[in-house]
């Protein structure tokens, strides 16, 4: 019977697309293995949808970041590779039914520069850390592909703070400034010869490189003092995602070309993190998180 979950499109002759609950997740056939970036968030057993597609053993999944719509599927894996940063909160669900997928693995822990030897594609993990704690870019030199995570894509960046480690914490960190953002997209640029597409975690694949130049250019916009709209709601995500700012904390979209930043209007600069810890809450995760205190 057809898979009714996950939908797949080859995007190059040894790379797949898998979309399905959660983000957009990629396979990557190497000489001898596969393997996947992203595991998403369906209940159902996404690597063995994965295996369907190809000859080649896939036993390993990169997370390029903790959110739990990119790591649910992590247990079905036998090596999860992610950073430091990523292994602390990938298991906190976001709210979704815990009881329903498997949450008993552990990571192997990469680092900036790390290179994970897929045979025939190594592939480097770049450090970005700005989305989420411990986000990373996975770079594909051999086939010239670029995987972002959420730091990337058509539709929107979202710097905000990064979902609690332990239960009952509101957050694991404060949102990422727009002078860190900008930073971050700068590291980047020093690879943009080394790839000619970037490959992002939702919102439609693959997308052009300049995207990477409009996202540089909109947040010096927004350190210039351009102020983006107090609407944050997403053209693109449901409505009832919990992702979003509460209205009385101070955030903002700023939009640039079709790109847009959503990002904290008190946070613009690094030396701004001085006064994060007063912050309202710019998101449900507290109302996550007490309740998963009281289990
Ligand atoms: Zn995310």
């Amino acid at each position: 019977m057809a898979n009714r979950t996950f939908l797949s499109r080859k995007l190059s002759s040894n790379t797949y697309v898998i979309t399905g609950p959660g983000s957009d997740c990629y396979l990557l056939e190497g000489e001898d293995e596969a393997i996947m970036i992203d595991a998403g968030e369906a209940e159902e057993n996404i690597r063995d949808y994965a295996q369907t597609l190809t000859d080649k053993p896939v036993k390993a999944v990169i997370n390029t970041h903790s959110h739990f719509d990119h790591t649910g599927g992590n247990g079905y894996f036998d090596v999860i590779y992610g950073t430091e940063g990523i292994a602390r909160s990938a298991k906190n669900c976001m709210g979704a039914d815990d009881t329903k997928y498997p949450l008993d693995y552990k990571f192997t822990i990469v680092n900036d520069g790390t290179v994970i030897p897929l045979k025939g594609r190594p592939l480097r993990v770049i450090l970005l850390d700005c989305h989420a704690p411990g986000n990373i870019a996975i770079l594909d030199e051999t086939n010239r592909m670029l995987f972002p995570g959420d730091e990337v894509e058509s539709g929107q960046v979202l710097l905000l703070p990064g979902y609690a480690e332990e239960m009952g914490q509101i957050h694991a960190r404060h949102a990422s400034s727009v002078e860190t953002y900008h930073r971050a997209m700068l590291k980047l640029k020093q690879f943009e010869d080394c790839y000619d597409m970037i490959y992002p975690g939702h919102n439609g694949t693959p997308i052009v490189k300049e995207y990477l130049d409009t996202y540089i250019e909109l947040a010096e916009k927004i350190m210039a003092g351009y102020e983006g709209i107090r609407d944050c709601t997403s053209r693109t995500y449901s409505t009832t995602d919990t992702h979003y700012p509460y209205d009385n904390a101070n955030y903002r979209r700023g939009e640039l070309k079709g790109a847009s930043l959503i990002y904290c209007q008190d946070l613009i600069f690094d030396r701004d993190y001085e006064k994060a810890d007063a912050f309202p809450p710019a998101t449900p995760l507290h109302v996550i998180c007490s309740k998963l205190a009281r289990q």
